[in-house]
């Protein structure tokens, strides 16, 4: 099959893109490098820099292109606080553009990486998609405008359409920034530096962790598995692990000894995440294959940062 991916350089996207290649698919990424390596691409996948609202740019990508995976986005919540406009545009604006494009040219099914932040702070637990979402943030309220306009504009001209609810995902190659970084890969490389975790909140607040290998094989099955068009699906892990736990996890995985603040005058969010996954089993056949043990033994593994 011939796949477009967006926002193919990043973490997500580059396993992707290097999965379908190893399959034998044609596979094209586009990605405007703002975080994104393009080093992390393997040979067989055709990459172009570019921005994922300039639409001449993607008419030309999208020639011939069965399924598109959308993942370009801005990615972090608390930055999402600082710059809600710069998410607006990314996120919304980018994806409402290459809806545009798709309906242009005429592409049969469009795979969105959305998240599990769009359920906000509810106390129902798993959380399933039948849920009413109460984003808290703007990183949020973008992901879910992107779910509405992706399915919208696809119900509108006939694009099948895929949303992935994708949970606190991790593994190696995660995108490291000096500000706001993601916790696990923070957490990591704290412990093998000595230096200090510290943990917002009391640490009691929980997450459901997944490794990449585990989203990147729900992305795959999403492209063609049929009786999805307008669903969205939440893919995680199905376990709920507190901030506590994690840091005892990290710690014992690095078999180091660091230093752990809590800071009780900071909020640690969102007080519970745990994906139900019976609708990701039924329509995509999929299991979680990694315990967070063994997802973050891999990561030190196979991630030439934590040597
Ligand atoms: P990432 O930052 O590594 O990947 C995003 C990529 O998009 C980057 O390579 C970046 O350079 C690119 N990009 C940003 N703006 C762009 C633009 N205007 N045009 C073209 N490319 C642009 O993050 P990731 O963790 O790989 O996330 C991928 C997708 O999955 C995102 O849509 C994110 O919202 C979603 N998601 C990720 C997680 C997670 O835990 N990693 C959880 C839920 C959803």
């Amino acid at each position: 099959m011939n796949f477009l991916i967006t926002g193919a350089a990043g973490f997500l996207g580059s396993s992707l893109a290097n999965q379908l290649a190893r399959e034998g698919h044609q596979v094209r990424g586009l990605d405007d490098l703002s975080t994104g390596d393009p080093k992390s691409l393997s040979p067989d996948v055709h990459f172009t820099r570019g921005d994922v609202s300039d639409r001449p740019k993607l008419w030309t990508l999208l020639q011939e292109v069965d399924v598109v995976y959308h993942l370009a986005a801005r990615v972090s919540v608390p930055e999402s606080v600082l710059y809600p406009r710069d998410y607006n545009n990314v996120n919304v604006g980018g994806t409402v553009a290459l809806m545009e494009a798709m309906r242009d040219v005429g592409v049969r099914r469009v795979v969105l990486a959305s998240s599990g932040a769009v359920y906000g702070d509810l106390a129902d637990q798993p959380l399933t998609e039948s849920l009413t979402p109460a984003p808290r943030s703007p990183y949020a309220v973008s992901k879910l405008s992107a779910e509405y306009y992706v399915r919208t504009i696809g119900g509108l001209w006939g694009i099948e359409t895929v949303s992935l609810r994708i949970f606190n995902a991790y593994g190696p190659g995660q995108h490291l920034p000096a500000s706001h970084p993601p916790v696990v890969p923070h957490y990591l490389r704290q412990a093998l530096r000595g230096g200090t975790l510290v943990a917002h909140g009391d640490g009691s607040q929980t997450r459901d962790y997944v490794y990449v290998d585990d989203v990147v094989s729900a992305l795959v099955a999403a492209a063609t598995a049929p009786n999805v068009n307008g669903l969205v699906i939440n893919v995680g892990s199905g376990t709920e692990t507190s901030i506590k736990d994690l840091i005892n996890h990290v710690l014992d995985t690095t078999g180091n000894k660091a230093e752990v603040i809590y800071n009780a005058k900071t909020s640690g969010g969102v007080s519970r995440m745990r994906a139900d996954l019976t609708l990701a089993n039924q329509k995509l056949n999929y299991r979680p294959s990694l315990s967070l043990a063994d997802g973050l033994r891999l990561t030190l593994k196979r991630d030439a940062r934590f040597k």
